[in-house]
């Protein structure tokens, strides 16, 4: 192993992948280096707070593998550091025939991805978990449940930190340059640094890091934002815990969904527009490099040719409450306008091919002293400490 590590980024993957090499090797010497003052400050806590089992992803792939073993390392791990967590179950809802026919696909998917206690419900049944859904069947995943993930974060910053492990916070990398031996990485405010060997997880823009790195990705990340509401209090009856619709197979987001919060509360979404900035959480947040370099990506534009409905229909219902809350009635009828307070946001960081696929599984590329976490989507907070592992094995394969 490398003598030296910079890990960029200090969210959840990275600071997962800081204390795993530090628990595997002792005495590698690792640094994480990231640009906000503190842990996790973009989608590891600006997301649902959800523990996903790996229910919907195409079994072989990364994201089944490490989804389904992240998930018991990730409640293992809260359990043996008390972080808040609960494995309080979910149900999928299939709302006609044709999503009918598409849960009992994903209740294969997911008994061949290996998810426990699985159950495929009827309309009656359904209700005796969640009085107020209405439908015509439902999947339960038992395994699934919520967390708080800046309490994940805090807890491997400490443990990164007493297994001798450096956080250089308020520190932007602003440049990489290769060395005979390693690299030498700017960044903002500090000296240049030295690193035998660099791990790319800077999530939103984990792809201009990996160019300044000097390659020449294919894929882009183009930034998705997630909008939310929240339940008023006095209606919070009407969710007792994780209510999700059937998914479009064909893309990666699961569609607007009620989680309840660790915290307490409940939400209600995300929805999935195109952001004007990477890190563009409000609406009327625009960042010209950024605007300008998702419009000059020709993937963007087959995308956006290809699913022109989709991408209406979610353009339109961030902007029209009314059609946000119809998509949230047809798993919760009673659920009312009045009854959704705004909510928060998050930039999903996707990565996209120049065809204009969206890229479903991880992706985590080795080139000579580096690797790049390419595409870590959802659910990679959960899949985190798999993540790390894997990163793990693919340096110590060389
Ligand atoms: C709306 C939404 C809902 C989601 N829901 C869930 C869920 O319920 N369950 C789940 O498992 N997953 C969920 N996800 C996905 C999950 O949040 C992400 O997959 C995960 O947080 C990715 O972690 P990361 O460390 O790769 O990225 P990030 O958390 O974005 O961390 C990247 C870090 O890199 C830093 N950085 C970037 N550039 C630089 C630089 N130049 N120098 C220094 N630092 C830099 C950033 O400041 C940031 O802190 C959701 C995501 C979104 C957006």
């Amino acid at each position: 192993m490398s003598k030296k590590v910079v890990i960029i980024g200090g969210g959840i993957v990275g600071l997962a992948t800081a204390y795993r090499l530090l628990q595997v090797h002792p005495g590698t010497e690792v640094a994480v280096v990231e640009k906000e003052a503190g842990p996790g400050r973009h989608q590891t806590t600006h997301n649902s707070g959800v523990l996903h089992a790996g229910l919907y992803y195409k079994p072989g792939s990364l994201k089944a593998l490490l989804a389904v073993s992240g998930i018991r390392e990730m409640v293992r791990f809260c359990r043996d550091n008390g972080i808040a967590h609960e494995i309080c179950g979910k149900l999928v809802v299939a709302t006609s025939p044709e999503e009918e026919g598409r849960l009992q696909a994903l209740h294969r998917r997911g008994l061949k991805n290996g998810l426990l206690g699985l159950r495929l419900l009827g309309r009656k049944e359904l209700r005796e978990i969640e009085p107020y859904a209405v439908g015509c069947a439902a999947l339960h995943v038992p395994e699934e449940g919520i967390v708080d993930y800046a309490q994940v974060c805090a807890c491997l910053a400490q443990k990164i930190q007493e297994l001798g492990g450096t956080l250089l916070f308020k520190t932007r990398v602003t440049g990489l340059t290769e060395a005979d031996t390693g690299w030498h990485i700017q960044a903002s405010e500090r000296e240049t640094m030295q690193a035998d060997f660099l791990i790319n997880c800077a999530g939103l823009y984990s792809d201009r890091m990996a160019q300044a790195a000097g390659e020449k990705l294919k894929t882009k990340i183009v930034p998705f934002r997630g909008e939310y509401f929240k339940l008023r209090p006095e209606r919070q009856f009407l969710v007792k815990n994780l209510i999700y619709p059937v998914p479009d197979p064909t893309f990666p987001f699961l569609g607007v969904h009620f989680t309840r919060l660790i915290c307490g509360g409940i939400e209600a979404g995300p929805n999935a527009v195109l952001a004007f900035a990477r890190e563009g959480y409000r609406k009327q947040d625009v960042n010209v490099r950024d605007l300008a370099e998702s419009l000059g990506f020709d993937g963007l534009w087959r995308f956006l040719a290809r699913h022109r409905k989709m991408c209406w229909n979610e353009f339109c219902r961030s902007w029209s409450k009314p059609l946000f809350c119809a998509a949230l009635q047809r798993l919760v009828p009673e659920v009312r306008m009045e009854d959704l307070l705004p909510g928060g946001s998050g930039v999903r960081a996707q990565a996209m091919t120049p065809s204009g696929e969206l890229v479903q599984d991880f992706v985590l590329v080795r080139i000579r002293n580096a690797l790049h976490v390419i595409n870590s989507p959802s659910p990679a907070a959960t899949a985190s400490l798999a993540i790390a592992s894997e990163i793990l094995a693919r340096l110590d394969k060389e």
